[in-house]
């Protein structure tokens, strides 16, 4: 049977969809950060193949006011979770990993998966960053010490339906979607409206998940759309799919802009999925306003 843990976030709710028969934990069922909760979960489920979803993720603000909390969260969690994953002999663990992990500043982009400890990661997410980037390195060492059929997949910035819309907790398109739909005639964004970014539709992901454990593809990889855009180009797509084309929107550039770009190359996955079609940003930003329009509007 396979596992998911974070199975009531963004992503767990796109997997469900493609993976309908599988068990979907979330931290009201059992805090990952207790090791006694990880070993009650492994042995309710004897799992095969565990899905690691589970992070504590934020927005900017948030992980900049709480970095001791993201370190020591995520760290836990994931070490836990493989620690456990070890002692029931789960066969296939998949981890997910972020772009925002990457360097801050690298010499080549769109930045390769060995260009991922090339330098330190962004400081306004040092923390969930160095967790991340632990995990890498813990399912590494799994592989080579016991030969694991384990490994992690490298998502771009994501959005979906699923995501939550309260301050604080929501990620960029869903802010951003929301902002928009209530605002008269102009919105402010923090920064510059400069930085680049991918962002990709979270059922993209699901689909390369299920893929990955369909197809018994065992590497690591990163996911990301070709294309990159500036925050200011996003907004104008948000504006369109919104029918709020006339809004103006204000740049507050005293507010940090975070990372300038992290832009991957997802070649290597593209080498293995070589029909696989990506949602575009304006269609998958439309999409995700309909939603979000029918659960404003109820
Ligand atoms: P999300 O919507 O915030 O969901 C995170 C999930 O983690 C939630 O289901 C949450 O459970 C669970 N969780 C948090 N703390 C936990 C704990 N102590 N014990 C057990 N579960 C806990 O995040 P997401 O966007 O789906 O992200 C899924 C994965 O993709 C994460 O590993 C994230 O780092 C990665 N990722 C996300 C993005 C993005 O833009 N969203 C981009 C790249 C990578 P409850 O809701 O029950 O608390």
């Amino acid at each position: 049977m396979i596992l998911v843990t974070g199975g009531g976030g963004l992503v767990g709710k796109h997997l469900k969809d493609v993976l309908p028969d599988a068990v979907y934990t979330s931290s009201k069922d059992f805090d990952l950060t207790n090791i006694d909760r990880v070993h009650s979960m492994m042995e309710s489920f004897k799992p095969k193949i565990v899905i690691h979803l589970a992070a504590r993720v934020g927005g900017i603000a948030d992980n900049i006011n709480y970095p001791v909390d993201y370190l020591e969260e995520n760290v836990l969690m994931n070490t836990n979770v493989l620690k456990k994953c070890h002692e029931f002999n789960v066969e296939r663990v998949i981890g997910i990993l972020s772009t925002c992990i990457y360097p801050d500043k690298a010499d080549r982009y769109p930045m390769k998966e060995e260009d991922l400890f090339n330098g330190p990661p962004t400081p306004t997410n040092f923390s969930y960053g160095f967790a991340k980037r632990c995990m890498a390195a813990h399912i590494d060492s799994y592989v080579k010490q016991y030969d694991k059929k384990w490994s992690y997949l490298i998502p771009c910035n994501l959005y979906g339906e699923h995501d939550k819309y309260e301050e604080h907790h929501s990620h960029f398109v869903s802010a951003l979607i929301k902002k928009i739909h209530e605002a008269d005639s102009e919105i402010e964004l923090w920064g510059t409206g400069k930085p680049l970014r991918q962002f990709m539709y979270g059922g993209d992901l699901a689909r390369v998940i299920k893929y990955m454990i369909d197809n018994d593809i065992v590497d690591n990889f990163n996911v990301a759309p070709d294309w990159v855009h500036s925050i200011s180009e996003i907004s104008e797509i948000g504006k369109k799919a919104c029918n709020k084309e006339k809004l103006v929107v204000n740049y507050d550039n005293t507010k940090s802009d975070g990372q300038f770009r992290k832009d991957v190359d997802s070649s290597k996955l593209l080498s293995v999925l070589k029909d696989f079609e990506f949602t575009t940003l304006e269609e998958g930003i439309k999409k995700v306003y309909d939603n979000f329009s029918k659960r404003y509007n109820r």
